[in-house]
Formats: structure tokens, C-alpha cells, sequence
């Protein structure tokens, strides 16, 4: 069996964690490269340690004194390499060393790198669905075009891909002619999903990030209490699958078993079933076409006993509506709505604003960039990184009134 050399960006994350635990079952199959860590220094330290990578990316000089600072006296491997910035990141994707690439940094700031995997032909494993939301267009194509072969770790959009047909998962003429029909993406509702409306309002940053079913990083929980997570994940699986949002289902299914399902036109529907533990969906991706232990506990469907399906209400999860409008709007609108997405999110979590304005800051953001010009398609990273930098910008500002106004 040939080694599979592993390259973990965002390692030090919830995701990154769960990558290195599956990795450390399988040393005869699977070795990590290169690790990247944002903040978390001292927890790359200790992973690098477990995992002797050869490299590790920091994101500046003071990160890379520390790292240096933190290392220890006795250990018994070398020091790694440490590689500095944004774009020793997306060279060490693209490193000849690297197989594998597993996507995990939050947000589009996980974007650059994981075009460059895809340029570089890679296997990448993408938790990262920002990079899709914003640049869907410019990455599938990088993929195609340098047979880069992409494996979806997002515990829904793994599900379908093991749900569809063996031939041409990404291409919607092959699904059609496989008899597809749609795809139904579970979610859980998160851990408002029966608050009372007039409570809304008061709900803290803690509260958001006590998802009932999944632990995860903050940015993705409040995502799940807002469910913009499940509208982000419509337009992930209309990149991925070639599917129109007509044709994509959002049903609350709060035990979170059913991690998603496809429909076909002879009335089958397949699902995938499993504990809610990303090890599940990063062995797969890992092992990919074998099956590999991930670490995870088997279901017990009879002590579960009994599984729920209903539709989202709208008016409770006002975010939703907003990602999948922005998806019949247009690639401009998914870039914007991302963007004023993590500015909300990013306020909420510091206090600054209360969770009802996650979907006002973004809903405005999207109504004035639409005044300056929505219409083009971009064909570029750096035209997307540019509507990104425009709509933060607006979002920021439309923070700054909210606050103001709450004063
Ligand atoms: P997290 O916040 O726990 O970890 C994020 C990682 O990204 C950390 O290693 C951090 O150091 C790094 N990072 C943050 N900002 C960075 C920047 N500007 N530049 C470089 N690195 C940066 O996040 P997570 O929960 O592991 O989620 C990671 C991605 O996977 C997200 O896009 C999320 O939507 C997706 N995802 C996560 C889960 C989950 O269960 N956690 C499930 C499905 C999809
Ligand atoms: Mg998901």
C-alpha cells in the first residue's frame, strides 16, 4: 500500500482535530506533511509533535517565534520547517510532497489555498465551504481543468456523494440521465430550533454555540443557529452536484442521523445513515473508494427508536431565505452574503451586536451592493476577493450603525 502524505490546513480547528485523530489510526496508510494553525500555536506545537510533520505553516513572524519559543528541549524529532503567510499556504497546498489536502480553515480566508490544491491537481478533502459559496464557479473549474479530485466532507454533501451513482458525480447531464431527481439536505435545526420567537432576541454567543447534536467551531455553530449553515450548504451542493436550487430540499431533521439523502425518479431514495461525529465523513474522504475505522461508535437505531422530518419555517430562520435567494441572484449575491455573513458573526461573538442582527446586517449588505452593480459573473480569485472586500467593507459599516443605534 502507498503512503498517503496528508497536508492539514486549519489543523488546530475542530475539524483539523478530527482529521488528525482519524490519520493517527492508520500510520501504515496515512502520514501528515503539513500542518497550519492560525492562533493556537501551542496546540500546533503538541500536533506537530503527534504527528511529526515535516512542515508547518504560521501566520507571521511573531506566530513563528512562538512556535519556535514553544517548542520543546527534549523532544525527539526534529523541529518542523515553518513556513510564514497566506501565501506559504496556498504553496504548501500545491507542495510536490502533499496527496492529500484537507481544506479545514474557516471562512473564504480558506479560499486562496484551496484554489491552489485544486490547481495543483490535489485530492482534497473540503470541509471549507466558504471557498465554495464565494468562488463555486473559478473552483470547479480549477478542479476540472487540473483533475484535481475533490472529495465533500461536510457531513451532508458526503452523504449524497455516497448516495449518487458511481459515474459523474458533479455532472448534472450524467445525474439526469442516472435518474436523480433531488437532493434532500437534513438539518437539525440548531439549538433554536423551538425557542420562542420574542426570545430570539436575548440569546448569547454561548447559547448559539451549544449546538444540541454536533461540537464545532464557534463561526459554524452560530451558523447552525441562524441556519445561514443549511442555506450555505444549498449553495455548496448546487456547486458540487451541478444541481439547481430548485432541486435541492431542506428538511429539519432534528436527531441528526439522516446526514442527507437523493432522490431518484423511480420513487427510491437513498440516505446515509451514522452518528453525528465528523470522523465519519474525514475517514471516507481519507480512505476513498476503501472504507477505513474512523474512531466512531455504531448506530442503534432501536434505542433511538424514532426519527423526525419537517419543513424549515422561514419566518423563525430568516437567514435561510436570504442564502437561498442569493443563489437565484447570482454569484455576486453568494460573495456578499458570505462576506456580510462573517462580519455579523464575527460582531455577535464579540458582543457587539445581538443574533436578530446577523440577518438584518447581511440582508442590507446585500440590498447596497445590489444598487452598485451585481450583475457579472467573476471569472478570477481576485475579482472575488475583490466583491468580498467590498461587501466587509459594507457590512462593517452597517454593523457600526446597528451599534450606534443601540446606544
Ligand atoms: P474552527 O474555528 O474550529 O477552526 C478553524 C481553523 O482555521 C483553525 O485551525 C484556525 O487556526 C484556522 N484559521 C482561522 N482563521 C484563519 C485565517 N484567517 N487564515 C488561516 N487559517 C485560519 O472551525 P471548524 O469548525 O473546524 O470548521 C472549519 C471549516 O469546516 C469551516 O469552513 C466549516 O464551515 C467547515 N465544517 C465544519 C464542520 C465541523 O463539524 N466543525 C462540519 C462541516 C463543515
Ligand atoms: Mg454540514
Amino acid at each position: 500500500m502507498t503512503m498517503q502524505h496528508i497536508c492539514i490546513l486549519g489543523s488546530t480547528g475542530s475539524i483539523g482535530e478530527n482529521t488528525i485523530d482519524v490519520v493517527l489510526r492508520h500510520p501504515e496508510r496515512l502520514s501528515v506533511y503539513a500542518l497550519s494553525a492560525h492562533s493556537r500555536i501551542e496546540k500546533l506545537v503538541a500536533q506537530t509533535l503527534a504527528t511529526r510533520a515535516k512542515v508547518v505553516v504560521v501566520p507571521d513572524d511573531a506566530a513563528r517565534e512562538r512556535f519556535i519559543q514553544s517548542w520543546p528541549a527534549s523532544a525527539n524529532i526534529a523541529r518542523p520547517e515553518i513556513r510564514v503567510g497566506a501565501q506559504a499556504l496556498a504553496d504548501t497546498a500545491a507542495d510536490a510532497a502533499v496527496d492529500t489536502v484537507m481544506a479545514a480553515i474557516v471562512g473564504a480566508a480558506g479560499l486562496p489555498s484551496a484554489l491552489a490544491a485544486a490547481k495543483a491537481g490535489k485530492r482534497i478533502l473540503l470541509a471549507n465551504k466558504e471557498a465554495l459559496v464565494a468562488a463555486g464557479g473559478v473552483f470547479m473549474r480549477a478542479v476540472h481543468d487540473n483533475n484535481a479530485e475533490l472529495l465533500p466532507i461536510d457531513s451532508e454533501h458526503n452523504a449524497i456523494f455516497q448516495c449518487l451513482p458511481q459515474e459523474g458525480k458533479a455532472d448534472g447531464a450524467h445525474q439526469a440521465a442516472n435518474g436523480v431527481r433531488r437532493l434532500l439536505l437534513t438539518a437539525s435545526g440548531g439549538p433554536f430550533r423551538e425557542t420562542p420567537l420574542e426570545a430570539l432576541a436575548h440569546v448569547t454567543p454561548d447559547q448559539a454555540c451549544a449546538h444540541p447534536n454536533w461540537s464545532m467551531g464557534r463561526k459554524i455553530s452560530v451558523d447552525s443557529a441562524t441556519m445561514l449553515n443549511k442555506g450555505l450548504e444549498v449553495i455548496e451542493a448546487h456547486w458540487l452536484f451541478a444541481m439547481p436550487v430548485e432541486r435541492i430540499q431542506v428538511l429539519i431533521h432534528p436527531q441528526s442521523v439522516v446526514h442527507s439523502m437523493v432522490e431518484y425518479h423511480d420513487g427510491s431514495v437513498l440516505a446515509q445513515l451514522g452518528q453525528p461525529d465528523m470522523r465519519t465523513p474525514i475517514a471516507y474522504g481519507l480512505g476513498y473508494p476503501e472504507r477505513l475505522q474512523s474512531g466512531v461508535g455504531l448506530l442503534d437505531l432501536a434505542a433511538l427508536g424514532r426519527l423526525d422530518f419537517h419543513m424549515p419555517d422561514m419566518q423563525r430562520f430568516p437567514c435561510l431565505q436570504l442564502a437561498l435567494d442569493a443563489l437565484r441572484t447570482g454569484q455576486h449575491a453568494c460573495i456578499t452574503l458570505n462576506a456580510a455573513n462573517e462580519i455579523a458573526v464575527a460582531a455577535f461573538l464579540e458582543g457587539k451586536v445581538k443574533f436578530k442582527a446577523i440577518a438584518q446586517i447581511i440582508e442590507v449588505t446585500l440590498n447596497q451592493l445590489s444598487c452598485v452593480g451585481a450583475g457579472d459573473i467573476p471569472d478570477s480569485l481576485d475579482e472575488v476577493l475583490a466583491i468580498d472586500a467590498q461587501a466587509r467593507h459594507w457590512a462593517e459599516q452597517t454593523c457600526q450603525h446597528i451599534m450606534a443605534a443601540a446606544r
